[in-house]
């Protein structure tokens, strides 16, 4: 059993860091600091801004770390908006294969939603995505990035390091933008508008 650690409230030291609840940079110094044998061991620091605390061990592991990924608006489809945000916060506890294998299944159910029929291979969505133009010229190197990364691991759940998550949420990130965000703005700006008139 690891030895156990002591507690102390109050102003601590203090530690510069990206808030993983809602995302902003603070230095704090109110929390509780760790001990075991005199010596320090972790950190819990309150978020000024959300009030929410984060646990920061011995090896500087943030818990919970930062999201990947920025927020994308305008997503019409709770299940859609539902995966991303599933896949941006499981790279907040390193979750990096269940990111991948979240940020695949939102590919399918996006092409799927653009007309792609239903029980395909995951690369066959990321093709249909290229081929009917959601994704833009020049990031086609990216669509062959994922269809190599793809392969890869069609028939088997391989270990994804960070830097595999990050390329295919920022992939993601990028058709949502696309499909979902830019429309939504559009439609906003050349809805008519409505003068009330006393
Ligand atoms: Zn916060």
């Amino acid at each position: 059993m690891k030895s156990k650690i002591q507690w102390s409230a109050g102003n601590i030291g203090s530690k510069d860091f990206v808030c993983g609840y809602c995302g902003n940079g603070l230095v704090s110094e109110k929390g509780w600091q760790g001990g075991v044998a005199g010596q320090p061991a972790a950190s819990i620091y309150i978020c000024h801004y959300c009030t929410r605390p984060t646990f920061i061990d011995y090896d500087e592991e943030q818990i919970p770390d930062v999201k990947f990924g920025g927020d994308v608006e305008g997503i019409s489809e709770s299940l859609v908006s539902e995966l991303y945000n599933e896949a941006r916060n499981c790279m907040s506890v390193s979750g990096h294969t269940a990111a991948v294998l979240c940020s695949r299944k939102l590919l399918m159910n996006v092409a799927v939603s653009k007309g792609a029929k239903e029980g395909l291979q995951f690369i066959k969505y990321v093709e249909y995505l290229s081929d009917n133009h959601y994704v833009p010229p020049d990031a086609k190197d990216w669509v062959d990035h994922i269809r190599k990364k793809g392969n890869e691991a069609t028939h088997e759940i391989a270990i994804m390091q960070r830097e595999n998550a990050e390329e295919i949420i920022s992939f993601v990130e990028m058709i949502l933008r696309l499909v979902y965000e830019f429309p939504a703005k559009v439609k906003r700006k050349t809805s008519p508008v409505t003068t009330t008139v006393t």
